[in-house]
């Protein structure tokens, strides 16, 4: 079969901790009202909560909280530079799972993962396997704020954001997960391996098959690397008929 050729990435802020309320009569005798009613009681940097908790919290929550909390996150320090969160879009009920590694300028402006040229690719290699963007798949980011100057993402910002991508994948429980670029395969995978080791075969992301492949960004700069892309989509799409 000839190449087919397609053309042209702390549950929210945690509610005000409420000193507890003493009873009225003796907070009269206590502490005068006026500083009582004045004194501030400050938020727990989100940063602070343990990422075991933020994922407890995180696990049990539907998309609209999700949404919710992602779009107020602030537990790592990529909250500073973002335009907004890029949450991910698509087919909530989809089979096939696209994901990248973080938004880029463009993603952080509009909002939406995987936009410009490199988007324009990725929609034309979804168009070949008979999916579209908001049909059939479902296309998110590792992370969801974009790193100052498109600079790697830290280990410790991939800790903070990974439950919501978790739990993502556990609300579309989709049947195929389609990682692309070093930065995604590697985060998925808990890997330091190269995508050239790592694709060609099946892998596993909580218990949903997953396939490594390319990112449209660096295949648009590397065209020859276009054929072995389409080989790993054919895997992916054996995965779903098989
Ligand atoms: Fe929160 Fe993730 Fe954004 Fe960091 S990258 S502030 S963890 S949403």
């Amino acid at each position: 079969m000839g190449v087919r050729v397609f053309l042209p990435e702390a549950p929210a802020a945690p509610e005000p901790v409420e000193a507890p309320e003493a009873p009225e009569a003796q907070i009269e005798q206590a502490v005068p009202a006026p500083v009582r009613a004045e004194r501030p009681v400050a938020p727990l940097p989100a940063a602070v909560i343990p990422i075991a908790a933020r994922a407890t919290g995180v696990d049990g929550m539907d998309w609209d909280a999700l949404e919710r909390t992602v779009s107020a996150c602030t537990a790592c320090k990529l909250c500073r530079g973002r335009t907004q969160t890029v949450f991910g879009v698509g087919d909530r009920q989809a089979d096939w799972l696209v994901v990248g590694e973080a938004p880029g300028e463009n993603e952080d402006l509009q909002g939406e993962p995987f936009v410009g040229q490199a988007g324009k690719l990725l929609d034309n290699m979804l168009r070949s396997l008979g999916v579209a963007r908001g049909r059939g798949v479902y296309i998110a980011n590792v992370l969801k704020c974009r790193p100052p100057g498109n600079r790697n993402p830290e280990p410790d910002e991939v800790a903070q954001c990974e439950p919501f991508l978790r739990r993502q994948v556990a609300l579309i429980q989709p049947r195929i997960i389609l990682a692309m670029g070093r930065f995604a395969v590697q985060s998925l995978l808990q890997s330091s391996d190269p995508i050239g080791r790592l694709r060609g075969r099946l892998h596993q992301y909580n218990g949903v098959p997953l396939v490594v492949t390319y990112h449209p960004a660096y295949l648009l700069r590397n065209l020859p690397d276009k054929a072995k892309a389409w080989a790993d989509l054919c895997l992916a799409r054996s995965v779903l008929q098989g």
